[in-house]
């Protein structure tokens, strides 16, 4: 690549340098074994294979039909699920087909607000899937910052959704699956669990898991479960036409048979004792990390977490989202900005940062090392309300040495 393309090959060396370096605290993000990065770049990428296993449009399946079908029963075995689906391109599309699959345009669907911590493609206006069909959300109580169960089964009882989305993207607490399967089954309604953020948890039994409640699971495979980008559809017999179809040919074409690839090297990864203690170590991580932000006096939505992700609302240490995490951005620890809960100001410009334990577990950090972490955090964060821009310079040094003694799994050690 440096001979063919230098400008491409630095900027990927420089990310390299810079994903080993720093602290990574986004909750959707992780560093892959060697094995699923080696995976992700065969030369499958050159292949063409629209259809499934045993029925493709395209000759020449003599490697992938194998490929996909260990992709599928490592899905099956590890979340003990009748069907799976590893061909959607992302979690996006793969919750897109499921709309497909279950609803008509113009029907009511119901999901989390994006605000309140739910994903885009629940139903949220600027997304399709909030234009094309009519969306009603849910939130958390602002006393418990707990998903109300009782507002979830009214509204559902009012408007009798076709499609009901559990899930999010900045839940810090467990979702109960049986509670949302009992209101789906009350109003017909068909019921997504979207696990996309705690796959890797709920593999490792460390969070309930939907199977049994939900009627489909949807899922991408680059978040704690560790694969590539990527998603699976997971679902009992009697759903699989309906969500083969949707996906091919309702939405997609051939599928990334490289990705497939690296989504069956994780699957086998995430079914060993490992990456089990990795799930237990991610959560104790997250717990620990909470305990030492509240012992600060940072307010964290919901007071803690059960998972691997913390909701941080700034409003109380006199500093907005934004500004706090490019702050922490410069010293080395990335998170992202987010809204939390009853949010008074702008999502693009929100009171919360949203931080979370998967990549730095992945790293081999331990509880032991959370107050540190804390530390730095609250540092910086007061160094943005007091204008010490010393600190972030002081913070990214302490980092990046921690970091040099934990090599990042999967990047080339200089
Ligand atoms: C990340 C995520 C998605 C979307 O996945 P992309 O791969 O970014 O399209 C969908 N739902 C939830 C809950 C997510 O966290």
């Amino acid at each position: 690549m440096a001979a063919a393309d230098p400008e491409i090959a630095r900027l990927v060396r420089a990310e390299e340098r810079l994903q080993a370096e720093t602290l990574r605290l986004i909750p959707s993000e992780n560093y892959v074994s060697a094995a699923v990065l080696a995976a992700t770049g065969t030369v499958l990428t050159n292949k063409y294979s629209e259809g499934y296993p045993g029925r493709r449009y395209y000759e020449g399946q003599q490697n992938i039909d194998p490929i996909e079908e260990l992709a599928r029963d490592r899905a099956r075995a590890l979340f003990r699920a009748e069907h799976a689906n590893v061909q959607p391109y992302s979690g996006s599309p793969a919750n897109l087909a499921l709309y497909l699959a279950f609803a008509k345009p113009g029907d009511t669907v119901m999901g989390m607000s994006l605000p309140m911590g739910g994903h885009l493609t629940h139903g949220w206006e600027v997304s399709a899937t909030g234009r094309w069909f009519r969306p009603v959300s849910y939130g958390v109580r602002r006393e418990t910052g707990r998903v109300d169960m009782d507002e979830v089964r009214s509204a559902a009882l009012f408007h009798r959704p076709k499609l009901i989305f559990c899930g999010g993207t900045a839940v810090p607490r467990t979702v109960d699956f049986a509670a949302f399967a009992s209101i789906a089954e009350e109003v017909g309604a068909v019921l997504v669990a979207d696990i996309s953020h705690i796959a890797g948890l709920v593999a490792a039994g460390v969070h309930p898991s939907p199977v049994g409640h939900a009627d489909v699971v949807s899922t991408t495979t680059h978040k704690t479960l560790r694969g590539p980008r990527g998603a699976m559809i997971l679902c009992g017999a009697e759903h699989a036409k309906a969500v083969d179809h949707a996906v091919f040919p309702g939405l997609q074409g051939g599928p990334h048979n490289h990705t497939t690839a690296a989504i069956a090297v994780a699957l086998r990864e995430a079914s060993g004792e490992d990456f089990r203690a990795y799930a237990r170590a991610v959560v104790r991580n997250a717990a620990r990390l909470a305990d030492e932000l509240l012992a600060r006096g940072y307010d964290l939505a919901s007071g803690g977490t059960d998972n691997h992700l913390i909701l941080v609302d700034l409003t109380g240490r006199g500093v907005a989202g934004k500004p706090a995490a490019k702050a922490l951005d410069r010293a080395g620890i990335v998170v992202n900005h987010n809204t939390v809960p009853y949010d008074t100001r702008r999502p693009f410009d929100p009171s919360g940062i949203r931080i979370g334990t998967p990549a730095l577990t992945s790293r081999g950090l331990t509880e032991e090392h959370m107050p540190q972490v804390a530390a730095w955090i609250d540092r910086v964060v007061e160094s943005v309300r007091t204008g010490n821009d010393l600190v972030e310079h002081q913070v990214r040094a302490e980092v990046a040495e921690l970091m040099a003694a934990y090599p990042a799994p999967g990047l080339p050690v200089d």
